[in-house]
């Protein structure tokens, strides 16, 4: 079975470190756990590492974490279906839909709960959020006046759909919205609230390069971080962060073939399930070939690599690995195992995998 071994000790200190840089610039984290399904053991490691609230973009892994300490924020807009596990697991959600706020607000007073609300506005990367300001303005001072719901921040997504770059343009123009600029949401909605304890989210992954350039302005104060916690890597230019390691998550399967064959494929070609063409195979005459039993329902072989640098990934169906190993220095044997270093995506589909097998080290 493909195994999935998980450093808690790497996953920590990568924590600590991230933590620390965003603290410099006076920003809190909310861990985002969706890449690991939620799994407990891994948001504890977050926890222990001083992060004190997870996020989630599914309700079902919020499930998951309800017996840990920590705020638990909704990171996807709430489903209407799904309002009352959204307030059973959910203390914050991200939100840009008045119709959902107000099925939150009564199913949080049936709860005897004040369910928290950020609003979120969409500043050019059209995926979530309110483009028209007037509308998320007013949808604020509605949150405000509904019994059962508090407004607690506001927030941004960007660089997820169309890879639009945060800058500190689009930061300035967060806090406008937020109250602490010309326009007042505070104002709008007739309440003092405090800069403090009002949240401003920055973003994800992608505004750490903007913040270690000192580009986010005093104010923003939270960012929602996944792939930066655990790889160590903000998501702008893909570089790696000083004291973090890439290596916390390994993914180790069997070799159930191994031949010598030709490098070129022989017959008439077909187009696979997307409609492609194969690639070219270039003729490097007769190569070591192994086969793992690892496929593309437990990976992306576009977002790992293999720890050993001489293994060359040649391609993958939804069950079958194929390697050339003809350049390592190690001789490979059938049933020996062989370890990739994991990306965002091959993490996603590893966790997400009922075939893979996870071990928790450190
Ligand atoms: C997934 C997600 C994040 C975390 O993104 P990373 O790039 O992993 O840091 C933050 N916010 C929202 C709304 C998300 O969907």
């Amino acid at each position: 079975m493909p195994r999935l071994t998980i450093d808690l000790g790497i996953i920590r200190s990568n924590v600590r470190a991230v933590r620390d840089l965003c603290a410099g610039h006076g920003i809190g984290i909310t861990g985002v756990t969706k890449v690991f399904c939620g799994d407990p053991v891994v948001a504890k490691a977050f926890l222990d590492a001083g992060v004190t609230r997870l996020g989630d973009s599914r309700v079902a892994n919020l499930r998951r974490l309800q017996f840990l300490d920590g705020e638990k924020w909704l990171i996807r807009m709430p489903a209407p279906s799904e309002i009352p596990d959204v307030v059973r697991y959910a203390d914050v959600s991200l939100n840009s839909e008045w119709h959902t706020l107000s099925l939150l607000s009564e199913e949080a007073l049936r709860q005897g709960k004040r369910h928290k609300v950020i609003l979120m506005a969409d500043l050019g990367d059209l995926r979530e959020g309110y483009v028209d300001y007037g509308e998320l303005r007013r949808v604020a001072q509605m949150v405000v006046r509904a019994d059962g719901l508090e407004l607690y921040g506001i927030g941004t997504n960007l660089s997820c759909f169309s890879f639009i770059h945060p800058d500190t343009g689009k930061m300035r123009q967060l806090l406008g919205l937020a109250g602490l600029g010309n326009e007042t949401l505070s104002a709008a909605a007739d309440v003092p609230m405090s800069p403090v304890a009002f949240v401003i989210s920055g973003g994800n992954s992608a505004s750490l390069h903007l913040m270690m350039e000192n580009g986010i302005p005093p104010g923003v104060n939270n960012l929602r971080l996944g792939e930066s916690l655990l790889f160590g890597k903000e998501r702008c230019h893909y570089t790696y962060l000083p004291g973090t390691r890439r290596d916390a998550f390994i993914l180790s399967a069997e070799v159930i073939e191994l031949k010598e064959k030709p490098s070129v494929p022989w017959g008439e070609a077909g187009v696979d399930s997307y409609g492609n063409p194969p690639p070219v195979r270039e003729d490097k005459g007769v190569r070591s070939r192994a086969i793992l039993a690892l496929g593309k329902q437990d990976c992306d072989v576009e977002t790992m690599r293999p720890v050993d640098g001489a293994v060359a990934i040649l391609g993958a169906s939804s069950d079958h690995m194929v390697l050339d190993v003809t350049d390592s220095a190690r001789r490979y044997a059938l049933g020996d195992t062989v370890e990739f270093e994991l990306g965002y995506f091959a993490l996603m589909r590893a966790y997400t995998s009922g075939y893979v097998e996870k071990v928790y080290v450190g």
